[in-house]
């Protein structure tokens, strides 16, 4: 059964063997069947040795290992194992253990230290519980993205869209990194000088990060022209069907002059739909049936070319945790 003294209540161990002096703090995570105590900073976890076992092969090899030492430090009975990672890390990974949630989307400092104490001691489900956290936002696909609810995805400029694509690049999550490439790219003048979390930390690309997106708007910027709005740069007639050249070439004109005057990036409407709204462009109706179509089928192409602008591998080779 779970103990639960107050967070913060100072409990000396059982142990002659620390210092009287020392403050020493139980978590609430302590068990009075646990079978093990862990130590990180001087917070105590009394837990299962079976359970951190079946969930991490370190813990196997680590509790293999005899400990024949009659000086060994016990506490209530049970060996101390002491953890170089803080007590705040500890605590997390072992809630993760214990209380199965299922969360489309963990705060990014519950995500990090999922991944860096789950790949430290091989805990499978912590990482697959960031993955999860982390792919919930960025989409994998065109439809996905088209889909994805505003609440599940990534907000952006935000410091959190910049924590993601570090720790994607870090772990190795590459499914994650079209998309949060894509996301910084399109505000790299937000990004390039770092944001400030709420805790006042910054969070920053680093050079390597900040040039493939540098790099990376430039290629959209030409895929642009040779896809999303191909039907743009046409020097004929929009649709062969035109009946009336001399007033839909004078609209397209008129489209393109006014995305020159914009202060829109137009990396950022690189992936949205056509919106009658925002294009204000009455054609005749051949030509507007064909830009829409040239503009739909350079849309997908534009997202099918999403990895390849930053330098990634095509969509179906992405992988995750390698
Ligand atoms: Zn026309």
């Amino acid at each position: 059964m779970l103990d639960d003294p107050p967070p913060d209540k100072r409990q000396r161990t059982s142990s002659s063997s620390i210092d009287e002096n020392s403050s020493i703090l139980r978590s609430t995570i302590w068990y009075d069947d646990g079978s093990i105590v862990l130590q990180a900073e001087c917070t105590q976890f009394r837990v299962h040795r079976t359970l951190l076992c079946q969930n991490s092969t370190i813990f196997t090899d680590m509790f293999s290992i005899p400990q024949p030492s009659p000086d060994e430090t016990l506490v209530e009975g049970c060996a101390l194992v002491h953890l170089s990672d803080s007590a705040e890390e500890v605590e997390t990974i072992l809630r993760a253990l214990y209380f199965h949630t299922v969360d489309d989307q963990l705060p990014i400092s519950i995500v990090e230290i999922y991944l860096r104490l789950g790949s430290k001691y091989d805990i499978r489900c912590s990482m697959d519980k960031a993955v999860h956290s982390l792919t919930s936002g960025c989409p994998t696909s065109l439809e996905e993205r088209d889909t994805i609810s505003i609440s599940r995805k990534f907000k952006a400029p935000t410091p959190t869209m910049i924590d993601v694509l570090n720790i994607a690049r870090e772990y190795s999550i590459q499914t994650v990194l079209p998309f949060a490439y894509f996301v910084c790219t399109c505000y790299l003048e937000d990004f390039a000088l770092g944001m400030a979390r709420e805790d006042g930390s910054l969070a920053e690309l680093n050079n390597d990060a900040l040039g493939i997106c540098i790099i990376g708007r430039r290629r959209i910027h030409e895929a642009l022209r040779l896809h999303s709005f191909s039907w743009l740069m046409k020097d004929t007639k929009i649709s062969t069907h035109c009946a009336h050249e001399a007033t839909c070439s004078g609209h397209k004109n008129n489209v393109i002059k006014r995305s020159f005057r914009s202060s829109t990036d137009l990396v950022r409407v690189a992936l949205e739909k056509w919106k009658s709204s925002v294009i204000h462009c009455p054609l005749c109706t051949p030509c507007l049936m064909e830009a829409k179509r040239l503009h739909r089928a350079g849309r997908e192409k534009m997202w099918e070319l999403l990895p390849s602008f930053f330098g990634l591998p095509p969509w179906d080779e992405l992988k995750n945790l390698k």
